[in-house]
């Protein structure tokens, strides 16, 4: 491991920040939900009320959490609505639902006004400018949509192949549209459609100029607050991006497996890992805001 970061329980700045948290940044997969997207499980898998008995101690104090996930809207908000939260943040922080009853508000980074035709989707606009078919050009057999999760997206597109990130942006970067492809790992679909592909990787296409640490920046302007009253909690090389929006980042255990999300804290000493792995760390992190703000 090339790099050791300090656990919740022992940092002065973790209990410093926590101690005047407002609100709680949460990334969904790895971090709250434990496999297969289970929140009624621990770290093992096992059947468990730990995280949920946390998230119930968390509402009843009345703390703001906000989900801040790759997922579309209305997985995002079903989600939350199910946890009890208003607020989310989905694909990737494209999308900002201040409350989920309200309309979405989308976030377009670098894309220049007037780009959308009347009642047209970023993610419409994007098919429209070509930026599927420039792929599939480039990469015959090598890129898909990655179906059944590519359904219901507003603004950014989610493939699945293996190709070269900096050609593929090369052939995005023809477009009338600033679009960026990010690489987010391997996965294992169940089935496919790709020709001699033997490791798939995720991809997003994504407005250039968007981040989820875009978008909880808008959001806690939105709300009053600031960066030092927020901490964020998450799994993955995206989500320490999203620490930059909060004086607190916090890793969940399982986190530190990953050579890339640990090579991601680099130059950061504002991020701490909780001990335990997925939901059981999210429930570690809940006890200690709750600790620290005297509840
Ligand atoms: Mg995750």
């Amino acid at each position: 491991m090339s790099r050791i970061l300090p656990y919740l329980d022992e940092s002065p700045l973790a209990a410093d920040v926590l101690s005047r948290a407002q609100i709680a940044l949460t990334d969904l997969d790895g971090t709250l939900l434990g496999l297969g997207g289970s929140v009624l499980i621990d770290a093992a898998g096992a059947p468990a009320l730990t995280t949920v008995t946390a998230i119930t101690e968390v509402n009843k104090a009345g703390f703001e959490v906000v989900v801040c996930t790759g997922r579309n809207r209305i997985q995002a908000g079903e989600v939350s609505r199910i946890l009890g939260w208003s607020s989310f943040i989905a694909e990737l922080g494209c999308i900002i639902m201040y409350d989920r009853r309200e309309p979405a508000e989308y976030l377009l980074g670098d894309w220049p006004e007037g780009m959308l035709l009347e009642d047209e989707t970023p993610h419409q606009a994007m098919t429209r400018y070509g930026a599927l078919r420039v792929l599939t050009e480039a990469f015959p057999g090598k890129i898909e949509e990655h179906d059944p999760w590519h359904t219901d997206r507003e603004v950014t597109h989610v493939l699945r192949g293996n190709i070269d990130r900096a050609a593929a942006q090369e052939a995005l970067d023809t477009l009338e549209v600033p679009i960026a492809i990010i690489d987010n790992g391997i996965v294992h679909p169940p089935r496919h459609t790709l020709v001699d592909v033997e490791e798939v990787h995720v991809y997003h296409l994504v407005p250039k100029g968007t981040s989820k640490e875009a978008a909880i920046r808008v959001l806690l302007e939105r709300r009053g607050l600031t960066p030092d009253e927020a901490v964020a909690i998450g799994d993955s090389a995206t989500d320490v991006e999203m620490m930059n929006a909060a004086a607190l980042g916090i890793l969940v255990n399982n986190a530190l497996k990953d050579p890339k999300v640990l090579a991601a804290t680099e130059g950061f000493d504002t991020i701490v890992a909780t001990r335990a792995e997925r939901g059981d760390g999210w429930a570690e992190f809940a006890h200690a805001w709750l600790a620290a703000r005297g509840r």
